[in-house]
């Protein structure tokens, strides 16, 4: 195997490597480890290109930097991509993964993330002690999932209070994008809390499920952004809070686990802001699942009920985060970047 370090400005350590014999061609970015060992997720995709998997390795690495930064889980921010497509899932690929994770001495730790699951983990297990997210049965936190939308839905009545005034969902209109591993489940606790739930995927068995087994109804995928409602959901793709959609939002707050949901960060917040709109940082009330597989780590191993109990913490995170942004007049992404950095900056003056 063949592993390039590449250098790039405010990264600790960029690499790619390149192995003919698995075709494995994949790149790990780890951005910060000041507050511990960096945690992100193993990304594959098809990436039209080199550059584009490198764009997307250090953009979600820096924030995993910030994520971990605020939800105080003892751990710094990575990530890692594979450019290849579902179809191209080998054991020995992800054996060669393991390899090239290994070659960076437990500085990054991986999970799961997009296209890759417990079983392609395991398979990366046989070459590197430096995975999260394993089942129960071996010690691991197992699915995320579950725990995000906890902490997503903990975060969205946080919102609720800051735009309403209250956390009582009842009769509240909400607009889900997105129904899949996360959306489900936050949906179906925003049903269980009496909120009406409106959703849109591109998938239709997602759409199907979510209206027979949560009563959703279901408008075009492009029409969400026109619903009038209370909260719109983002629980999809990135960068769907962009020039085109936030004119046309009908909500009063947006509050969902997708990652990366402001396309352009500090001007799309401010944008949102000017719309009279309450934004719930992405990185702050989506961090569930990084809290729950951060347990694994800590000495006696993971424990659900201590991971929910500071899951459930994310609802006083958000909370003050409004707070600061309305006392210092600033949007509230820029209020949980400022919480991020200075808890970055004292785990380095005591360091
Ligand atoms: P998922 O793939 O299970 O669900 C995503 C859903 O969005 C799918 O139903 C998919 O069909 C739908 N979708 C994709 N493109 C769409 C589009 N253009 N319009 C409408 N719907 C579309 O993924 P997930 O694990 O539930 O993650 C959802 C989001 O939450 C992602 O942005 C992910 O990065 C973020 N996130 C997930 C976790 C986790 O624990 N799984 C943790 C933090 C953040």
């Amino acid at each position: 195997m063949k592993i390039t370090p590449i250098e790039v400005e405010g990264y600790e350590k960029v690499a790619k490597a390149e192995d003919p014999e698995s075709g494995l061609l994949a790149f790990i970015g780890v951005h910060d480890t000041t507050l511990g060992p960096a945690l992100g997720g193993m990304r594959l995709w098809p990436y039209s290109d080199e550059q584009a998997a490198l764009t997307d390795v250090l953009r979600l690495s820096r924030g995993m930097t910030f994520k971990s930064a605020v939800a105080g889980t003892g751990l710094g921010g990575g990530k890692s991509v594979i450019v290849a497509r579902r179809d191209d899932k080998t054991p020995e690929l992800f054996e060669a993964m393991g390899r090239f994770i290994d070659s960076f001495g437990g500085k990054y730790i991986t999970a799961e993330d997009v296209n890759v699951g417990v079983d392609d983990l395991l398979h990366v297990r046989k070459s590197t002690k430096s995975v999260t997210g394993l089942p129960r049965e071996m010690g691991g936190s197992g699915n995320p999932s579950p725990y995000t939308a906890l902490g997503t839905f903990e975060g969205l009545k946080a919102t609720a209070v800051e735009a309403f005034g209250t956390d009582d969902l009842t009769g509240k209109v909400v607009t889900l994008q997105g129904p899949g591993s996360v959306g489900f489940a936050l949906g179906k606790s925003l049903v269980e809390a009496g909120a009406r739930l409106i959703v849109a995927d591109i998938n239709k068995a997602a759409l199907e499920r979510a209206h027979n087994e949560l009563g959703a109804e279901v408008v075009a995928d492009d029409d969400i952004y026109d619903v009038e409602c209370d909260i719109y959901s983002p629980n999809a793709l990135g960068g769907t809070l962009n020039d085109e959609t936030i004119p046309r939002l009908k909500c009063k707050a947006v509050a969902g686990a997708a990652n990366n949901q402001l396309l352009d960060e500090g001007r799309h917040a401010a944008m949102i802001q000017q719309r009279g709109i309450v934004y719930a940082p992405d990185y702050v009330i989506n961090a569930g699942g990084i809290i729950n597989v951060s347990l694994e780590l800590e000495p006696g191993g993971y424990n659900e009920e201590a991971a929910v109990a500071r899951i459930r913490n994310i609802f006083d995170a958000l909370q003050s985060i409004f707070e600061t942004a309305r006392k210092k007049s600033v949007t509230t992404h820029a209020a949980a970047q400022e919480v991020a950095e200075a808890n970055l900056a004292q785990a380095a003056a005591t360091a």
